[in-house]
């Protein structure tokens, strides 16, 4: 547990967040401004920084959040989607807490 990080005030309660997934490891909710019709992060409870911090003994929550992200976009209804990782500033990372973005529908994603 980090004190100033949003997402582990999110982990313990202390600020809401529209969760629709928590198990003892991982937690998934919607992301406070989408990019895209849907949008939600699946983020393990655990302060992790980023998947720059991860090592082997991260591996298979690494994997357990990978396996979500299909389960839960189809229960999100979305036929396809994207993920994402924003590591580091410079990747563009904002909260220094791992996620993994999940995001899709409506209009085709934009090609990268
Ligand atoms: P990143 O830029 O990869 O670090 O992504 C951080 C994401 O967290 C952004 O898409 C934000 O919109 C999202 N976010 C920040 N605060 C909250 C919050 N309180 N609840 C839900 N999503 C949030
Ligand atoms: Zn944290």
């Amino acid at each position: 547990m980090s004190t100033d990080c949003i997402f582990c005030k999110i982990a313990s309660n202390d600020i809401p967040a529209k969760k629709f997934y928590e198990d003892e490891e991982v937690m998934v909710f919607h992301d406070i401004r989408p990019i895209a019709p849907v949008h939600f992060l699946i983020v393990p409870k655990e302060h992790v920084v980023s998947l720059a911090e991860c090592d082997t003994k991260h591996q298979a929550l690494l994997g357990k959040m990978l396996l979500l992200a299909p389960k839960l976009a189809s229960e999100q209804g979305l036929k396809g989607f994207r993920t994402m990782i924003n590591t580091g500033a410079e990747g563009g990372q904002e909260v220094f807490h791992l996620h993994v973005h999940v995001f899709g529908g409506g209009d085709t994603l934009p090609k990268v």
